[in-house]
């Protein structure tokens, strides 16, 4: 078998404990070799470490780096890792500005170290099939709905509303990366009304017009969903209506049985990041982070109630 990839997590929070470790643990290609995060309970027995430079001035031997940090401080991790040659696969968004995902693109590529922006959304299992659908179609319409609860999926989470958060387009980022990925045209934000609470800095809700070829869409986000979640994209064709649920990982295409198919959107990016690495080749998209950059710069601005988690 070939040298297992070793690997310094960063950022031991809710998405490297929930998705992260049990992919990891799953995947013989990789091995755990040291962790970093500000916080003092990190991975038994695993080498933990209070900074990604304590952890790489410690060794550890290591290939690779996965930041599960929030985007704000992002480019700093990761520009660390890349100047000491380490490999780096960020979780998304991949930082807080499109400058630094640029900066980064251009420090890999001269270091020899392969950059991965990864968009877990897009491994889900309804994603590749929809996009071989809409190839060749005309898209004549488009609905985006990306309605989930702040408080059960991201608690305690401050940074999420604060300046360089991307509230509600932290997980709309998510809808992004598909829409971006299965159109078979560019996408662009038209309009953009954005509420943000009156004792935060990222908004809370959403409504956005999208363009994609000479069709019109929309996008509704909203962090503040109870009850049933809601992760929909509909794309209208000249074929009939692409139905998308649940995050992607439903497919309901016209005059067919829906599809839908186990969960597999971690493993499928590791999967990615090891073949990247083998072939020291980078994957780097940036799309799905300039279109929340442009909501933000077509912005109107209303203030919401003030929040609390
Ligand atoms: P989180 O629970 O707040 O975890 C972030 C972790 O990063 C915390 O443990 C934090 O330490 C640590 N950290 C912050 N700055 C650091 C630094 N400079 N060096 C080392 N560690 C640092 O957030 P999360 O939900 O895991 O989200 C992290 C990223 O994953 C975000 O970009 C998010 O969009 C993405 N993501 C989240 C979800 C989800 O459902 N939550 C799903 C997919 C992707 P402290 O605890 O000590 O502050």
């Amino acid at each position: 078998m070939a040298k297992r990839i070793r690997l310094g997590l960063v950022g031991i929070g809710k998405i490297a404990r929930d998705q992260h470790l049990p992919a990891l643990a799953a995947d013989d290609r990789f091995e755990l070799a040291a962790t970093a995060s500000r916080s003092p309970h990190q991975v038994d027995g695993v080498p933990g470490h209070g900074s990604i430079e304590e952890m790489i001035a410690a060794g550890h031997d290591l290939d690779a780096v996965p930041l599960c940090t929030p985007p704000q401080g992002r480019h700093q991790l990761a520009a660390a890792a890349i100047e000491a040659g380490l490999h780096v696969m960020m979780e998304k968004p991949p930082a807080a500005t499109l400058s630094e995902v640029e900066d980064l693109a251009r420090r890999a590529e001269a270091k020899g170290v392969v950059l991965y922006t990864s968009w877990h959304s897009r491994a889900a299992a309804g994603v590749e099939p929809a996009r071989e659908w809409l190839a060749g179609k005309q898209v004549t319409g488009l609905r985006i709905t990306w309605k989930e609860d702040i408080r059960r999926w991201h608690p305690g989470q401050e940074w999420i509303l604060g300046p360089g958060g991307f509230g509600v387009f932290d997980p709309g980022i998510n809808a992004l990366s598909i829409a971006t990925h299965i159109l078979p045209q560019e996408l662009f934000v038209t309009e953009a009304a954005l509420r943000t609470p009156e004792n935060r800095h990222a908004p809370i809700a959403a409504s956005l017009k999208l363009r994609t070829g000479g069709a019109d869409g929309s996008f509704e986000l909203d962090f503040l969903q109870t009850g049933p979640q809601t992760w929909d994209i509909e794309v209208d064709t000249d074929g009939g209506t692409l139905k998308l649920h649940e995050g992607g990982s439903k497919l309901a295409l016209p005059g067919e049985e829906p599809r839908a198919a186990e969960n597999r959107e971690y493993p499928n990016l590791y999967a990615h990041f090891a073949e990247l690495v083998a072939a020291r080749r980078s994957d780097v998209d940036v799309r799905p982070l300039r279109l929340v950059a442009d909501a933000m710069l077509v912005a109107s601005h209303e203030r919401a109630e003030a929040f609390t988690f």
